[in-house]
Formats: structure tokens, sequence, C-alpha cells
């Protein structure tokens, strides 16, 4: 026999059929969901997230079936990536096929899809039976949300019903992935780093016998959205990569920021309101998954604890892999690097 639906996921599918938004939990942030096919609703997210129309959404699918929709080219790459990474934290960039509007794209020949691991995900999804597009749920260029809180305080002033499904596990944005497939290789780029690592890819073609090439470089066209500035806190982060001490931290930090642009790329600088006085040190695990999932909680709660200014530093422990897609976020999350 067939569950009942839960009574949240059915407000939320209620919602979304009507063309209204939805914070929806992902086991990497919370997303702001619209159906594809409802075009308005795809439109009011870009206003409500002040998100600029050149930054792509993720399509967000339940099934493999449902990811051949959205694509016109599935192929055996495609397949053992799905195999190895879906559900989860691995957004797969292909062919976009005409089920999904140029504005989700941005104009692009290719779309962004993703199967979330979250359960609630999976079962929204599902019960809407239609893709969903969804970026990060907060302002454009602010700390991503890993809690339901973090959504609803991002949204106060718009109708965005959140569900609530708990802390986020993976707490980092999902790796982004451009894959072509020719002539039965798999040539491949990493857009945004996550935690699915280069290496897991390569091990997961290799094991499936799919012969491929790592692509470096890509041109900007085919990877917009990457403003230099982004996930910053309401009040100024320095990452600190050299041998300072708290005051050498403030005396640059305040000789700097004064200098630099009040807005880059569109995005504000976050700059100190006052003289500097009180700082804080973001501490996370050293442990890369422990710390993507303390990320944006310790930002959020460093930026709302009182100081004039928050700083993390990069010690020996964070040189490997597993810590690249953290350092993406805290260097576009600074507003000036030491
Ligand atoms: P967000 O959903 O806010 O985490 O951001 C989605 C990001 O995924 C965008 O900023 C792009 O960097 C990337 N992305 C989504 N769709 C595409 C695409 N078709 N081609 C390249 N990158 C994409
Ligand atoms: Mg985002």
């Amino acid at each position: 026999m067939k569950k009942p639906m839960n009574a949240e996921i059915l407000k939320a599918k209620e919602r979304l059929d009507a063309g209204k938004l939805v914070g929806m939990p992902t086991e990497t942030v919370y997303g702001l969901a619209a159906r594809i096919d409802l075009l308005k609703a795809v439109e009011q997210i870009f206003t409500v997230k002040e998100r600029p129309f050149f930054d792509p959404l993720i399509v967000h699918i339940s099934s493999v079936e449902q990811a051949k929709t959205v694509t016109t080219h599935w192929g055996k790459a495609a397949q053992v990536l799905a195999d190895n990474f879906w559900p989860g934290p691995l957004t797969m960039v292909l062919p976009r096929a005409a089920t999904v509007n140029e504005m989700i794209t941005s104009g692009l020949p290719t779309v962004g899809i993703r199967m979330p691991a979250h359960p609630m995900a999976q079962e929204l999804i599902k019960a809407v039976g239609v893709p969903l597009a969804a970026p990060s749920a907060n302002k454009f260029g602010r700390t991503s949300p890993t809690s339901a809180a973090h959504v609803r305080s991002e949204f106060i002033n718009d109708d965005v019903y959140v569900l609530e499904g708990g802390d986020c596990q993976i707490g980092i944005e999902s790796t982004v992935l451009l894959l072509k497939e020719e002539n039965n290789k798999a040539i491949f780029s990493v857009l945004r780093k996550g935690h699915v690592v280069r290496s897991d890819i390569e091990q997961a073609l290799k094991k499936a016998q799919v012969p491929f090439e790592y692509l470096e470089a890509v041109s900007k066209k085919e990877s917009p959205g990457h403003m230099k500035h982004h996930y910053m806190p309401a009040i100024p982060l320095i990452l600190v990569k050299s041998e300072l001490s708290v005051q050498e931290i403030i005396n640059a930090a305040e000789k700097a920021l004064n200098e630099m642009p009040d807005v880059v790329e569109d995005v504000k600088i976050q700059k100190p309101q006052n003289k500097i006085q009180k700082i804080v040190e973001l501490k996370l695990s050293s442990d890369a998954a422990l710390a993507s999932r303390e990320l944006y909680a310790s930002m959020r709660k460093s930026a709302e604890s009182g100081a004039d200014l928050i700083y993390f530093k990069m010690k020996p422990a964070h040189l490997n892999e597993h810590w690249e897609g953290i350092f993406d976020r805290l260097t576009k999350a600074a507003s000036l690097i030491l």
C-alpha cells in the first residue's frame, strides 16, 4: 500500500503547484525551489534572491528516468556517475533538453542536473512529479543556509514556505561537473569544487572502464555564476594565510578594507561599521567532512556574535584535496586575504 503523504510535503507540493516557492532541505544546503514548467515561479526565484539572470539554476530530479527528460544526451559516463554518486552532492552539466526553459540555464545550451539525497527533497520532487529548479536559499552573494531557520531569516518578507528538514549533512554546495561524451570518451571539468572530488570521479570512470580526459580550463561562457565574492557573512571575514598576530590582522584589515571598493561584481563588500575592537576566530574541525558541515552555520553565528570582524587561519592540515571546496567558499566569502 502507498504511504500517505506527510502533511508538510503535501503543503509544499500544493504551494509549488500553485506557482509559489518552497525552501527545500537537501544534504548540501537548503534550496529555494520552483517547478521548472512554471516560468513565473522560476522568475520569482531570481526576484526574491536578487539573483542576476546570468547565473543558472540547478534542476533537481528524483530518478534517472526523470534526468533523461531534461537532457538530450545521457551517455555511459553520465550513467556511471549517477550509479556512483546519486543521490548525492554531484551536479552534472549536460546538454539541455527543450523541457528546460532558457531562463533556468541563463541561455546556455547545457543544464545542471542533480538528484539530492535528503529524503524530504526526494519525497517532494516525487510528489510534484516535475523537476524542481532550486538555487541555494539565500540572498545573492550571501552565506548559504544549512538549516530551515537560516532560510526563514533570509526571506522574512517573502512568500516562501520552508520545509523543516534539520541541519544539512554535507553543508557546502554540490560539486559541479561539466561532462561531454564524444566517441565513447568522457571529457570532464570541475566547475565548482565540493564534497565529491576529482579523484572520486576518475576512480568511478576507471572502474567502469570508461575512457576519460580531464579538462582543467573552461571558458567563462561555459561556467557562469562564479563571482569573485559570494557566501559573504554580514560582517567582514578575513582569510589569514600568513603568520600574523590578532593585532596585526586588525591593523592590516583596517587599512586594506578602507581602500577597497564598496561593491565588486554586484556584491557589496562587507566592511567594519565602526573601529575594529572585537574580532572572533572562525574555528572548524580539522576533518574536512565535519568542517564543511559546520562552515556556514559557524559563519552566521560568528557574524551575530557582536564582533566587528571574523578571521579564519589556514593551517597545514588544510592542504589536501578534501579541503579545496571549503577554501573555495572561504576565499569568496572573505572581504580580504592576508
Ligand atoms: P547554486 O544553485 O546557487 O548553488 O548555484 C548554481 C551554480 O551551478 C551556478 O552558479 C553555476 O556555477 C552552476 N551551474 C548551474 N547550471 C549550469 C550550467 N548549465 N552550466 C554551467 N554551470 C552551471
Ligand atoms: Mg548559491
